[in-house]
C-alpha cells in the first residue's frame, strides 16, 4: 500500500469527501420534490400519454367511424365499439368506451387509427374513488376533447404530438390524422 493510500484509508478520507457533498447539496441544492396537489407539474414534453379522447372534426362531429383498428391493436383489449348500420348502409358508432382501469397508456390505437379520432390527452389528474367514472364512454371521450385539446392546446399537441415523424409520414402534416375524414358525398 502507498503512503498516499495508507492515509486516505487511516484517516477516512473519501468517506469525509462523500459526507461533505451531501452536506453541500443538502444546504445549497433546492429540493425537486413539489407539494402536490398545491404545486402541479406543468408537462413540457409533448405526447404525455394522458386521459383518452375521442377527436371531433371541424363542424365539432366526432371523427370516428367505428372501423375498430383501435380495438384490434389495443394490447389490452379495453376498447369496446359497438356500431350499427345507419342510413344509405354507412356505419353508426353507437357505443365507444374504454376501460382506463386496464389501459397501459402504450398509444398503440393512437397509431393505429387512421383518422387520428382517438387521441391520449395531457390530462392525468383523474384519480377517483370509483372503478365506473373511471369507464370512459363515447361522450365522456368526446368531452374530453371539448376541455383538453380545444384552442391552442389541441394546436400543440397536433404539432408536437410524439408519433414518430419519419420519411414514411413525409412529415407530420401528412399523417393521417391531419387530414379531414372524407364522408361519401361529402366535401
Ligand atoms: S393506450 Fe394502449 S392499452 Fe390503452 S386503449 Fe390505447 S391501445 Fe389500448
Ligand atoms: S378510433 Fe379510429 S381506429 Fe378506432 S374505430 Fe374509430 S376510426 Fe377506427
Amino acid at each position: 500500500m502507498t503512503t498516499g493510500k495508507f492515509i486516505k484509508t487511516v484517516f477516512f478520507i473519501e468517506m469525509l469527501k462523500g459526507m461533505a457533498l451531501t452536506f453541500k447539496t443538502f444546504l445549497f441544492t433546492p429540493p425537486v420534490t413539489r407539494r402536490y396537489p398545491k404545486k402541479v407539474r406543468v408537462y413540457s414534453q409533448p405526447g404525455f400519454r394522458g386521459l383518452h379522447a375521442l377527436a371531433k372534426n371541424e363542424e365539432g362531429k366526432m371523427k370516428c367511424v367505428g372501423c375498430g383498428l383501435c380495438g384490434a391493436y389495443c394490447p389490452s383489449q379495453c376498447i369496446y365499439i359497438y356500431t350499427t348500420e345507419g342510413e344509405d348502409h354507412s356505419k353508426v358508432v353507437d357505443r365507444y368506451e374504454i376501460e382506463t382501469t386496464r389501459c397501459i397508456y402504450c398509444g398503440f390505437c393512437v397509431e393505429a387509427c387512421p383518422f387520428g379520432a382517438i387521441t391520449l390527452s395531457e390530462h392525468y389528474e383523474y384519480s377517483t374513488y370509483t372503478r365506473d367514472s373511471l369507464y370512459m364512454t363515447k361522450e365522456k371521450l368526446l368531452d374530453n376533447w371539448d376541455k383538453y385539446f380545444a384552442g391552442e392546446k389541441g394546436l400543440r399537441y397536433f404539432r408536437d404530438f410524439w408519433r414518430p415523424k419519419s420519411e414514411d409520414f413525409n412529415g407530420y402534416e401528412n399523417q393521417a390524422m391531419f387530414n379531414k375524414v372524407k364522408v361519401k358525398g361529402k366535401e
